[in-house]
C-alpha cells in the first residue's frame, strides 16, 4: 500500500516544530509505526509531516530529585532496555516489552504510544474496504457504526504504557506556541473517540515525569497471540501499604475499553484502608467491571472485555496479596 502525497519538513529545534504545526493539515511523525499505517489507509490524509527525530536531545532517560525525566523520542526498546527503569520502575520496561513486535519497538517512542490514534474495527481499515458505507465522525462523517444511535465516535484507545504511565502518577510536559506548561498524563486523555487527545493546536508532547514511587505495581495485557498484539483488555494496577499492611492508595488503570485509558474511582476506594483478602478483592472487581463500558470497536464483544477486565483485576490483586 502507498502512502499519499504529503509535504516532508525536518525542523531542527522543537519551536520551530510548533510552529510548523500550527499550519493546517500538519501532523508530527515520531517513530511512523502508527501514523504511517493510518496513512496508507486514508484515515489520515495531512498536508505536511513534521518528523521530530532530527530535533536532538529528546531522547534521554535522565534522573534526578523529582523523579525519572523520559524524553518524547525515548524509543521503547530504549525503555525496555533502560537499566534504571529496569531497576526503579520494571513494569515500564516490561509494558514497553510487550507492545507490538520488536520492531515497533525500536522504531516506536514514548511519544507516539501515548498519542496513538484510537482503534475501532470499522475505521482501522483501507480506504477501499470504508469506502463501501458514508464515511463515521472519525473520518469526517455524523455517524458511529459502533454505536449508531451515538452523537460521538466511539474508538478505543488500546495503549499499554498509558495505564502504566498514569497507575504510576506521571506527569508530562508540553511545549506549544504559548511556551510550555505541565498536567499530570490522565488529562492528556478527552475519552472522546473524535479528538482523544486535550493537546492544542501546535503544541508538542515533549517529556515525561514520573515520581519516585513506592508499593507494587502490576501489567496485565490479554491478547489473542504473545507478540504483535494490541490489548483485548489491559490492566495496570498500583498498590501502596502502610506498615500494617493497610492499603494507602490503589490506582487501576484500563486501556482497550474506552476512548481512553480508564479509571475505577469507586473500586479503587473500596480498597482504601482496607487489605487484600478474597473476599473483598472479589467484589472490588465486580465494582470496576460495573465502571467500564467497553462498545464493539474490535472483535470481541463487550461483554468478553468486561469479563477480562474484572478475571484481570482479580489475579492482579491477589499476585499483589500473595
Ligand atoms: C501491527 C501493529 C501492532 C501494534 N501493537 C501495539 C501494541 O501492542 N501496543 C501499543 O501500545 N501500540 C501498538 N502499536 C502502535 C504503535 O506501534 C506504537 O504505539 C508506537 O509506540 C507508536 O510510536 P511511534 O513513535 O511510531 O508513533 P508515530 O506513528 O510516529 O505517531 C503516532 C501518533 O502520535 C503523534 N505523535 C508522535 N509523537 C508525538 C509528540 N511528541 N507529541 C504529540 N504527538 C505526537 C503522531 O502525530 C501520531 O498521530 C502497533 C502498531 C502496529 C502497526
Amino acid at each position: 500500500m502507498r502512502l499519499p502525497r504529503f509535504e516532508y519538513v525536518e525542523p531542527k529545534t522543537l519551536k520551530e516544530a510548533s510552529k510548523m504545526l500550527v499550519d493546517k493539515g500538519s501532523v508530527l511523525l515520531a517513530g511512523g509505526t502508527d501514523l504511517l499505517v493510518n496513512m496508507k489507509h486514508r484515515v489520515i490524509q495531512p498536508k505536511q509531516v513534521v518528523n521530530l527525530k532530527a530535533i536532538p536531545k529528546l531522547d534521554h532517560i535522565t534522573d534526578g530529585k523529582d523523579g525519572l525525566r523520559i524524553g518524547t523520542l525515548s524509543t521503547l526498546h530504549d525503555i525496555a532496555s533502560s537499566p534504571v527503569i529496569k531497576e526503579r520502575y520494571p513494569v515500564l520496561s516490561q509494558a514497553a516489552r510487550e507492545v507490538g513486535a520488536y520492531a515497533h519497538q525500536s522504531m516506536g517512542t514514548i511519544g507516539g504510544n501515548l498519542c496513538q490514534g484510537n482503534r475501532c474495527r470499522l475505521y482501522n481499515q483501507s480506504f477501499f474496504w470504508r469506502g463501501v458505507r458514508p464515511s463515521c465522525f472519525k473520518t469526517g462523517g455524523k455517524l458511529c457504526y459502533v454505536v449508531p444511535k451515538s452523537k460521538e465516535c466511539h474508538s478505543a484507545y488500546c495503549g499499554d504504557l498509558a495505564p502504566v504511565l498514569i497507575a504510576l502518577d506521571a506527569q508530562i510536559k508540553i511545549l506549544g506556541p504559548e511556551g510550555e506548561r505541565s498536567l499530570p498524563l490522565k488529562k492528556l486523555y478527552t475519552h472522546n473517540g473524535k479528538k482523544p487527545l486535550s493537546l492544542k493546536k501546535g503544541e508538542i508532547l515533549k517529556e515525561i515525569l514520573l515520581p519516585p514511587t513506592s508499593g507494587k505495581t502490576l501489567y496485565l495485557k490479554w491478547r489473542l497471540r504473545e507478540s504483535l498484539e494490541f490489548p483485548i483488555v489491559s490492566l495496570a494496577l498500583h498498590i501502596e501499604r502502610d506498615e500494617k499492611e493497610w492499603i494507602k492508595k490503589a490506582n487501576f488503570v484500563f486501556s482497550a475499553v474506552g476512548p481512553g485509558p480508564v479509571e475505577t474511582p469507586e473500586a479503587e476506594k473500596m480498597l482504601k484502608g482496607a487489605t487484600l483478602e478474597d473476599g473483598l478483592i472479589e467484589k472490588v472487581s465486580t465494582q470496576a467491571v460495573k465502571e467500564i463500558s467497553p462498545m464493539r470497536t474490535s472483535i470481541y464483544s463487550p461483554a468478553y472485555k468486561r469479563k477480562m477486565a474484572g478475571i484481570l483485576l482479580r489475579q492482579g490483586l491477589e499476585k499483589i496479596s500473595s
